[in-house]
C-alpha cells in the first residue's frame, strides 16, 4: 500500500489573505523536492497538505520534508473512510503494529469536520475502548502517555497515526522574493544563505573571485557550498565575478588601511547591479556585528552606502559557536573548513579602519576611474546553474 504523509504548516495559517499563494508555493516546492527523491502524489485538501509515496524510499523522502521550509510538522498516516467502525480497525491495525507491551497510551481526536456525528472525546473514548479490548499488556495514560494514538476526522476521510516529526518550520521559499546573497567559502555566508531561504526569500548567490590570488580549489569550494544548499533552497544559480583586476586597482590607488572598505564597496556596487539584472530585491551577507574590522557599525555603513539597496545581514547577532552549531546542523560546515583564500584576506592590513567615513571613502574612491573595471567584471562575470549534491558531513535537523 502506498504510504501516505501528513503536512501540516502551522505559521501559514496566519498569513489571512495570502494563505491560497502560500499554500500554492509550498505545494510547488515540495514536489520540485520529491522528485529527487521518488515517484509520488503531493496534493493539497483544506489545511492540509498530502504526499502520497507510489515508489521511493520512506526515510529518504521524510528527511526531505524536514529541510522544506514552510513545513511545522509532518506525520505517516493511515487513511481511514469517515465511519467509527472503518477508524477503530485502521487504530487497531497501526497499534498492532507499533505498540511496545507495557507502553502507556492515550487517544487524541481532532474533528475538523463538524458534520461527523460523534465529538472529540466521544470518538477518543471509543477508539480506546476498541483497542484496549482487543490489545494486551496497554495500560492508558491519559496525562502523560508515552505513546498518544491521533484520530484527526477531516471533510473527506479520517487519518490515524502515532507519531508526529517536527519540520524546519520558516516559510515556503520564493513567498518573500528574491535576494542576492554575497557568498565566500567561509563558514558565515552559507549560513545566512539558509536563514534567508528559511524566512521564504529565493536566492541567487554571487562569488568574488581573484584569481590566480584565490585559487580554482577555492572557486570549487563555494560551488560545493550553493550545492548543497539546493536542497533548502531548490535548483539555484550562482554568479562568479572575476573581481582580480579591480582588486588590484584598490590597493594600488588607496591607502592599504582603508583597502578592504574600498573593496567592500566595490563588492556592493557589483552586487547591486546584478541583483538589479537578475530581480533581486535585496542583498544578503554573512556580516556578523564586531567579528572583524569591517564589521563594525561604522564600516556596516558605509559599506552599503554603496550598495543603494537593502543589505540584510542575517547572521547580524549571533555569537559564532551559535552560527557553527546551525553550520554542522545544515551540512556546510565540513565544506567551509576546507582551507582557502578569501578575496578579502589577500592584501589585508594589519590594522585595517574600524570607524570609517562616507565621505572620505567617497573621496578615495575619486582617485581613480574604477569604473571601466566595476563593467569589466560584471560583463565577464560567470553564471551557472546548480543542482542540488548531499553532503557526507549532514547531520539533518530534528
Ligand atoms: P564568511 O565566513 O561568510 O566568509 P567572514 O566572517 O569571513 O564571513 P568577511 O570575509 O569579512 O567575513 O566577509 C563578510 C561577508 O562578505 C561574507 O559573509 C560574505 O557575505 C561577503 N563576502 C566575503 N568575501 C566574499 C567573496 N569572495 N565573494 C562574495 N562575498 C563575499
Ligand atoms: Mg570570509
Amino acid at each position: 500500500m502506498a504510504e501516505l504523509i501528513l503536512i501540516r504548516y502551522g505559521e501559514l495559517a496566519l498569513k489571512g489573505k495570502n494563505r491560497s499563494y502560500f499554500e500554492e508555493r509550498l505545494l510547488k516546492n515540495i514536489r520540485a523536492n520529491m522528485k529527487k527523491a521518488s515517484r509520488c502524489r503531493v496534493y493539497r485538501t483544506r489545511g492540509r497538505l498530502f504526499v502520497e509515496i507510489m515508489e521511493g524510499d520512506l526515510e529518504e523522502v521524510i528527511s526531505r520534508l524536514k529541510d522544506t521550509f514552510g513545513i511545522s510538522s509532518l506525520s505517516t498516516v493511515v487513511r481511514a473512510q469517515l465511519d467509527m467502525g472503518d477508524i477503530k480497525e485502521k487504530a487497531l491495525a497501526l497499534m498492532e503494529k507499533v505498540h511496545r507491551p507495557g507502553e502507556t497510551f492515550k487517544v487524541e481526536t481532532k474533528r475538523a469536520n463538524k458534520a461527523f456525528p460523534l465529538k472529540s472525546p466521544e470518538v477518543s473514548r471509543e477508539v480506546a475502548a476498541y483497542v484496549l479490548s482487543r490489545l494486551e499488556d496497554l495500560p492508558v495514560d491519559v496525562h502523560s502517555p508515552q505513546k498518544r494514538l491521533h484520530v484527526e476526522i477531516r471533510e473527506a476521510e479520517a487519518y490515524v497515526f502515532t507519531e508526529a516529526w517536527r519540520g524546519a518550520g520558516g516559510l515556503p521559499v520564493g513567498v518573500s522574493g528574491k535576494g542576492l546573497l554575497l557568498l565566500s567559502g567561509g563558514i558565515d555566508s552559507p549560513v545566512a544563505a539558509y536563514l534567508a531561504l528559511k524566512r521564504g526569500v529565493a536566492l541567487e548567490a554571487l562569488h568574488f573571485h581573484s584569481f590566480p590570488f584565490t585559487s580554482d580549489r577555492a572557486r570549487e569550494k563555494v560551488l560545493d557550498l550553493w550545492a548543497l544548499l539546493a536542497r533548502y533552497g531548490g535548483d539555484m544559480t550562482l554568479h562568479v565575478a572575476p573581481f582580480t583586476n579591480l582588486q588590484k586597482a584598490i590597493y594600488q590607488h588607496c591607502p592599504s588601511d582603508w583597502g578592504v572598505i574600498v573593496m567592500r564597496r566595490m563588492m556592493m556596487r557589483i552586487a547591486a547591479e546584478t541583483a538589479l539584472r537578475r530581480g533581486a530585491k535585496a542583498l544578503f551577507t554573512g556580516e556578523n556585528l564586531g567579528q572583524v574590522a569591517s564589521q563594525t557599525m561604522e564600516s556596516m555603513a558605509v559599506t552599503e552606502d554603496a550598495a543603494g539597496l537593502p543589505v540584510f545581514r542575517p547572521l547580524l547577532c549571533y555569537d559564532k559557536n551559535e552560527i557553527i552549531h546551525i553550520a554542522k546542523n545544515i551540512g556546510t560546515y565540513p565544506i567551509s573548513i576546507r582551507p582557502y583564500e578569501d578575496c578579502c584576506t589577500v592584501f589585508v592590513d594589519p590594522h585595517p579602519v574600524t570607524r570609517p567615513q562616507k565621505d572620505r571613502a567617497r573621496a578615495l574612491e575619486e582617485n581613480f576611474d574604477f569604473t571601466p573595471l566595476l563593467h569589466e567584471c560584471l560583463e565577464n562575470m560567470e553564471t551557472v546553474s546548480i543542482s542540488e549534491k548531499a553532503s557526507p558531513g549532514k547531520k539533518g535537523i530534528s
